[in-house]
């Protein structure tokens, strides 16, 4: 989950107040009122995007729909599909940080046996079981608000979350036992009031091999997405549809501007993307890359291939519960669309640091399912293991994510492109995953600029306007539905925005 959301963090980054920071934008001379200037031929996928909320709300459930009677274990194989780090990130120089890949300080052949903590498979599990199931968005803090340039106007995050308008359905993070969705029930919550413990138990996953898994230390480039707060990124009032189809619209977070003239923008129409993740590519290794504190990092992945083993202990769930989870874990999605002759969906999970570098892409594999039967035979407790299909009455191979759930949202829809290891390299092959870039005359590039210069000003109607929004998943290309992506040009005092699907263009200046 990204930071904007966590609970934790003290940053409001809804706050349009905050995104030029003590900057001042008039005396600067990189914000003249010089044209943008689009480059086309330099367009990037940004790092992120959202999963759409189901419009029907969250799914909660009452106490006695929860109830079950399975208890046992899941075998899982997890493979790394790129370079992976999880470090330790207890026994770090804060002068010189270099992490180490996390391990509990035994050798194996001259190695540092590495080990993936459970707390970290378990924080990955249970966000994707969020997405999966309609459930809360737990760790969200619903207090914090958004706010318009006047701060007359905001709205809380809660208000946000609410999509299906029946507090019962929000989103907001579960306050009550009694009524609970999936992911909060099996992964346990807590409430000012209220909490329930986690049926869920994940051990620590282990190396399994004998060679030396680790890929070559390095310097990882600066990871600072643009430290700027950004509404157009974060919050959605209108899409590059929307933009591109208005002429000359401009609008702000209190004001739109239409051939109607100015009327003030209605709050309940500015919603939430969704639940913020990290696109799946291949990390880029930029060697020569100087260690500079507070800047970047250096860090020790494994390689590519790493095969790791681990255990998910459940206790009194129900057989919906273990499909469900079951299908999560694999990810299953059965289709025979291939690309380059292989399967084109393999939906894969992210785990670790530098996710936005393209590090941390893993498959897991359920290998078996293990459920205990209790037995009382004359007078005497005896404990039997037996296997999950015998239990469930079906083949574990025939459980997917097309079983499971609806494939017909468009939150399915969007979990299917952001999940899958191959979208962009079927999609957008050759397009760089970075930050938007804008570049002043004579200056470096950064996500910086691109923030500025997309906003813009026009002085005759005093009004402030996006020139473009991240576009939404649902505009990007499609292959295997033989979609184009979105195709428009937003028009917005004399400059020209291409918008094409999910590529987001340079500017100059
Ligand atoms: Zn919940």
């Amino acid at each position: 989950m990204s930071n904007f959301y966590n609970r934790n963090n003290n940053h409001n980054h809804f706050n349009r107040n905050n995104n030029h920071g003590n900057f001042n934008r008039k005396s600067n001379p990189d914000f003249d009122n010089k044209p943008v200037k689009v480059d086309s031929n330099v367009s990037y996928i940004n790092p992120y995007n959202f999963i759409s909320l189901n419009k029907s709300g969250c799914k909660r459930y009452d106490a006695l729909e929860r109830e079950g009677s399975l208890t046992g274990y899941i075998e899982c194989e997890l493979t790394t599909k790129t370079e992976t780090i999880v470090p330790d990130t207890e026994n770090v120089d804060k002068e010189k940080p270099e992490f180490k890949f996390y391990n509990y300080c035994e050798t194996k052949n001259g190695f540092t046996v590495p080990v993936i903590p459970g707390s970290e498979i378990r924080g990955m599990l249970r966000s994707d079981f969020e997405v999966f199931t309609d459930s809360c968005l737990s760790t969200v803090d619903g207090k914090k608000s958004f706010s318009d340039e006047s701060k007359k106007h905001s709205r809380s995050l809660n208000e946000l979350l609410n999509v299906a308008k029946d507090l019962n359905k929000s989103y907001s993070p579960c306050i009550d036992k009694k009524s609970l969705c999936e992911a909060c029930n099996l992964f346990g919550f807590v409430a000012d009031e209220n909490a329930k413990g986690s049926k869920i138990r994940i051990s620590d996953a282990l190396y399994d091999g004998d060679t030396n898994p680790y890929a070559e230390y390095r310097v990882l480039s600066d990871l600072a997405s643009p430290h700027i707060s950004n509404a157009t990124f974060y919050s959605l009032f209108l899409s590059n549809a929307d933009l591109a189809n208005m002429d000359e619209g401009y609008w702000n977070y209190l004001y739109q501007y239409t051939s109607k003239g100015k009327e003030q923008i209605n709050l309940p129409n500015i919603t939430i993307r969704g639940r913020k993740m990290y696109w799946h590519h291949k990390p880029i290794i930029k060697k020569d890359l100087i260690l500079k504190p507070k800047r970047n990092c250096a860090v020790t992945p494994v390689k590519e291939g790493t095969k790791f083993k681990f255990k998910v202990y459940f206790e009194n769930i129900t057989n919906r519960d273990l499909e469900h989870l079951i299908a999560v874990i694999n990810l299953d999605y059965d289709s025979d669309f291939m690309y380059k002759n292989k399967k084109y969906y393999d939906l894969c999970h992210k785990i670790g640091k530098a996710k936005p570098l393209g590090y941390g892409s893993i498959k897991l594999d359920v290998k078996d399912v293990q459920v205990r039967k209790v037995e009382v035979k004359d007078g005497k407790v005896s404990y039997q293991l037996l296997p999950g299909s015998e239990v469930l009455g079906k083949d574990l191979k025939d459980i997917n994510l097309n079983t499971c759930f609806d494939t017909n949202t468009q939150t399915f829809k969007d979990a299917l492109k952001m999940y899958n290891f191959n979208y962009l390299d079927a999609n957008y092959e050759r397009v760089p995953v970075n930050y938007p870039q804008g570049q002043p005359e004579g200056k470096k590039e950064t996500g910086f600029f691109w923030f500025n210069f997309n906003s813009g000003e026009n002085k005759e109607t005093n009004s402030k306007y996006f020139l473009m929004v991240l576009p939404l998943v649902s505009e990007g290309r499609d292959i295997a539905n033989n979609y184009p992506g979105l195709k428009a040009t937003i028009k917005r005092d004399g400059v020209e925005v291409p918008i094409d699907g999910l590529k987001i263009p340079k500017y100059n200046k």
